[in-house]
């Protein structure tokens, strides 16, 4: 059984960023038949808001990404402890006293002789008696992790083998001098404890992946799987901040469905073409870590706008009814569908149908308007009335194309284009018609 967690933290609210990191975990387990772990890192308690957690679980279940389990770090505060006080006995984690100060004027120093800015552990150093004075001293320290040496390595799903030497790495704070923990190991013991068999998360995280992998094994579990996405850009191909700000209210507010959302994500990076899916589950059984690239990938408003309006001309009148203006019925949806760009745009066409509509008209169409006034009059309007109208003003009048066509539906919608007038004209019906006709 394979399980996923999306684990954001809730400093903020989602972005593109991690709303595609929670896609790609959801698209996999759906993809597996596994399970989908919403996991709220809060931690850091001065920094993680309840109104962050909620505006997540909105954003999530607004994009149709239900999660089958949520939990929080804050409540699983006994676990954190019970597991390090096992790796503090196998001598895995270790008290070290520096201020942020000293550490700095060590890197400093490092750097300015040329060498890497490694933790040099000092801290290992210190005699039974040293420590016993700094405690005396009331100096509480913070806890590092210890590194095995050798090579860290492992298959990254996306981004293929991948190796970190342990000597080029720190030892990794994981618990701050207040008691406090850091993002790193809580994150390893969840993960065991929640049995995720795949972690999928973006590229920035690679490097946390090869000091987890040994707390992994220090804390004597299996290794999950890895898959690190590549970053995304914004449409210019540069990384771009806009995209920290661009969330699920920024979409919501520009018209955009979820599904469009959803069906970009999934494939941006990918080697496969984005398609305008309103039903993700084609997504899902196509989904395959392998068809994912190492380059960045590309984010589109335009090119989601665009997904958006296919996504919406495919929709059900069944999908979308509760939120159309009242009076558009499955025909009215129908007729004007094609030409929606956002739902919100329903409501202008049906205005159209409904009217008052404002319309004018060219000197030399006058005669032809009321041609077909006169014969929009006599017409059998249960059947094709659009094909009878023109038909006939055809015949009568010689007009053909766009002197035929284009002044009607000036005269009937006030606009040049809209959608199909063979829809439109039965659902603006016999009495509007006509009277937009004479109007003119
Ligand atoms: N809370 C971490 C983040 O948002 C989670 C990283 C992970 O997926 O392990 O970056």
């Amino acid at each position: 059984m394979t399980a996923t967690r999306f684990a954001p933290s809730p400093t903020g609210s989602l972005h593109i960023g991690n709303i595609r990191t929670a896609v790609l975990n959801w698209l996999f387990a759906r993809s597996t038949g596994g399970r989908f772990v919403l996991r709220i890192d809060d931690t850091d308690r001065e920094r993680s808001e309840e109104r962050f957690v909620e505006s997540i679980r909105a954003d999530l279940a607004w994009l149709g990404l239900t999660p089958d389990a949520e939990v929080r770090q804050s409540a699983r505060f006994d676990l954190y402890q019970r597991r390090f006080e096992e790796l503090r006995a196998a001598g895995r984690v270790y008290p070290a006293y520096e201020t942020a100060q000293e550490l700095d004027l060590k890197r400093k120093v490092q750097l300015g002789r040329g060498l890497p800015p490694i933790y040099d552990r000092s801290a290992l150093a210190l005699s039974d008696a040293e420590r016993a004075r700094l405690k005396a001293d009331g100096v509480r320290p913070h806890w590092r992790f210890k590194l095995d040496p050798g090579m860290i390595e492992w298959d990254d799903l996306i981004r293929g083998h991948q190796h970190f030497d342990a000597a080029t790495m720190s030892d990794p704070v994981i618990r701050r001098a207040d008691g406090s923990w850091l993002y790193m190991l809580p994150s390893a013991i969840d993960d065991i404890d929640l049995g995720i068999s795949h972690v999928v998360r973006g590229e920035d995280h690679v490097s946390n992946t090869a000091l987890q992998l040994q707390m992994f094994e220090a804390l004597g579990a299996p290794v999950p799987a890895f898959a690190h996405a590549a970053l995304l850009t914004g449409a210019e191909g540069k990384l771009s901040k806009r995209l920290g700000s661009l969330g699920v209210e920024h979409f919501r507010a520009g018209g955009i469905e979820p599904q469009a959302i959803v069906a970009l994500l999934a494939r941006i990076g990918t080697s496969d073409p984005v398609e305008p899916f309103a039903d993700p589950a084609p997504l899902i059984a196509a989904f395959d870590f392998s068809r994912f690239g190492r380059a960045p990938a590309r984010f589109d408003e335009g090119e989601l706008a665009q997904l958006n309006a296919r996504i919406l001309h495919q929709r059900d009148y069944g999908a979308v009814a509760d939120r159309l203006p009242a009076g558009i019925d499955q025909a009215a949806w129908e007729a004007i569908r094609p030409n929606l760009t956002t739902l919100a745009d329903a409501a202008d066409w049906w205005h159209v149908i409904e009217g008052p509509v404002e319309a004018s008209v060219d000197a030399e169409d006058r005669d032809f308007l009321a041609a077909a006034h006169r014969i929009a009059g006599a017409i059998d309007w249960a059947n094709d009335p659009w094909h009878a109208l023109t038909n006939a003003l055809k015949e009568e009048t010689g007009r053909k194309g766009k002197p035929l066509f284009l002044p009607l539906r000036r005269a009937l919608t006030g606009r040049d284009h809209g959608p199909d007038m063979a829809a439109l004209l039965p659902l603006i019906g016999r009495d509007r018609a006509l009277e937009r006709l004479a109007a003119l």
